[in-house]
């Protein structure tokens, strides 16, 4: 049985573990990124991780690294990290882990690190080819085919948050205006329910997705209206990635998996009303399953 440490690097956390070539979690943590300490310093940090790791497990067979911003297929390399991950943009991660340990070593953005953990363990396991979104405080994409991610010429396929769906819209962190994510992610929702003047129903401040779907749980017909508009939202975006890729498949991840089916059954009926009927024929729209763990045990998936 072979053996793997998996770690997922994240702007706030890194969570890691050890996991066998079944998939199953032996043992696993969370600890503080400190991202603000520079790239340099996270490259030890987790180098130290690693070695902690090692001591006490049964023999290891390679590591698995799953990294917020674009990486680079061929070389394992960060090709860009934002401002969340200071200085890690350019940090040679499979070359550096590789040389110090001697391991084989896979590195994998982190939103395709997860759909590859739903391709191996999770709501896309009986599927080769889906498409997946994960709705946070943005919105990350990949595209799995034949049940491999499709990285594009430069590695950074499946930005799909920043597909334009308002000509001149919203500003968007990466400078244009517009984006999906500025639309239909979680933070979103919150500027949703603020612009319908949902301030004075909560007596915090600011104001979550978290918070809006619980008031709508209790009958708050406002918040729901906000999350309808937000879905709405979401199946315009979505709509058109059905109609370039035509999937059988969309797996949602992130935060709002949490709310369970019927919010995945309304977002799939909104997508399928905004479709030619061809294409909403064959078309699912689940949660992912496998929640925090996706990212370790998809950083894995290519070390099998
Ligand atoms: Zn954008």
């Amino acid at each position: 049985m072979k053996h793997f440490i998996a770690l997922d690097i994240g702007g706030t956390s890194i969570k890691y573990g050890v996991i066998n070539e079944m998939g199953v979690i032996l043992r696993k943590g969370e600890i503080k990124t400190e991202a603000e300490k520079g790239g340099q310093a996270l490259l030890k940090k987790i180098t130290d991780l690693i070695k902690e790791q090692m001591q006490g497990a049964p023999h290891i067979d390679g590591i698995g690294i799953s990294t917020a911003g674009q990486v680079c297929p061929k070389s394992g390399s960060v090709l860009f990290a934002t401002d969340n991950l200071p200085g890690w943009t350019g940090i040679e991660l499979k070359k550096h882990i590789q040389d110090t340990f001697l391991l084989p070593v896979a590195v994998e953005n982190d939103v395709n690190a997860a759909a590859l953990g739903e391709k191996w363990l999770g709501a896309g396991s009986e599927v080769e080819d889906f498409l997946c979104l994960t709705i946070g405080t943005g919105i990350g994409g990949a595209i799995v085919i034949n049940g491999k991610v499709y990285h594009g010429i430069a590695g950074t396929a499946g930005e799909f948050g920043h597909i334009v769906i308002h000509k001149g819209g919203k500003p968007c962190t990466c400078g244009s205006k517009g984006c999906f994510e500025q639309y239909a992610s979680t933070k979103a929702l919150a500027l949703i329910a603020e612009e319908i003047n949902l301030k004075n129903r909560f007596k915090s401040k600011i104001i979550t997705g978290k918070m809006i779907f619980e008031e709508a749980a209790k009958g708050d017909i406002v918040c729901q209206e906000a999350i309808d508009l937000f879905i709405n939202n979401m199946a315009v975006g979505i709509a058109s990635l059905v109609h370039i890729f035509n999937p059988g498949f969309i797996i949602i991840g992130g935060g709002i998996s949490a709310q369970g089916l019927w919010l995945s059954q309304k977002i799939e009926q909104a997508v399928k009303a905004s479709v030619m009927p061809s294409f909403a024929k064959e078309l699912h729209v689940c949660f992912a399953k496998l929640g925090n763990d996706a990212g370790i045990l998809g950083s894995v998936y290519g070390l099998l």
